[in-house]
């Protein structure tokens, strides 16, 4: 199964997509991600990414979409798997969709995790990060076992630069004018499937699976 999550930043597409790649036994994967272990390691797609990310901006499409087409021409990709936070423009989209065509594939459904900006900002505050294996906590909605200590790790969370409010502002401004526009792309292709994303997180699991599952 091949799935693709939409949503705003902050919406739970990230929970979503680990949940879903458990189910189904798929490689979750997140250009974010991708983008945040390069920055660690020091290299060179690291380094273009970086100040973008820092900015609430997009990674140009040039080096977001060589490497994500790479990623999902690994082995164990064979059988599917979730993008997180890919594609988020038009022409990521139309590249993803001719690469898989070329392959005599195609996406099978693009789930978009419905929330309205005021909820965003307000979660994103919330927002805690693992500096080492990426996991996400709210220290509200899903607090870690111990305050501020990741539950498999044991480092410290930290509020990532990219979701502190200002950016958080921004990025929601080029979620509206670069992403958005994949819901009706999607949509047209009669795959998209948009759920509630203000429930609680195992209800908004349940609609998806509902959908795929039906
Ligand atoms: P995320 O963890 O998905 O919220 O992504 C964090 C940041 O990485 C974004 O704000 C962008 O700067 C960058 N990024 C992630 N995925 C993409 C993408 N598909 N295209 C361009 N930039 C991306």
């Amino acid at each position: 199964m091949k799935i693709i999550m939409l949503g705003a930043p902050g919406a739970g597409k990230g929970t979503q997509a680990k949940k879903l790649a458990e189910k189904y036994a798929i490689p979750h994967i997140s250009t974010g991600d991708i983008f945040r272990a390069n920055i660690k390691n020091g290299t060179a797609l690291g380094m273009k990414a970086k100040s973008y990310m820092a900015q609430g901006q997009l990674v140009p499409d040039d080096v977001t979409i060589g490497m994500l087409l790479n990623r999902i021409s690994e082995a164990d990709c064979a059988n599917g798997y979730v993008l997180d936070g890919f594609p988020r423009t038009i022409p990521q989209a139309d590249s993803l969709t001719s690469a898989l065509l070329e392959r005599g594939g195609q996406i099978d459904y693009a789930v978009n995790v419905d929330v309205p900006d005021e909820r965003i900002v307000a979660r994103m505050a919330g927002r805690r990060a693992c500096p080492e294996c990426s996991t996400i906590y709210h220290i509200e909605f899903n607090p870690p076992q111990q305050e501020g200590l990741c539950d498999a790790c044991k480092q410290s969370l930290v509020l990532r630069d990219d979701d502190k409010p200002d950016t958080v502002g921004k990025r929601l401004k080029v979620y509206h004018n670069q992403t958005q526009p994949l819901i009706e792309y999607y949509r047209n292709e009669n795959i998209l499937v948009t759920v509630d994303g203000t429930k609680n997180m195992n209800e908004v699991f349940a609609d998806i699976t509902k959908v795929l599952e039906a």
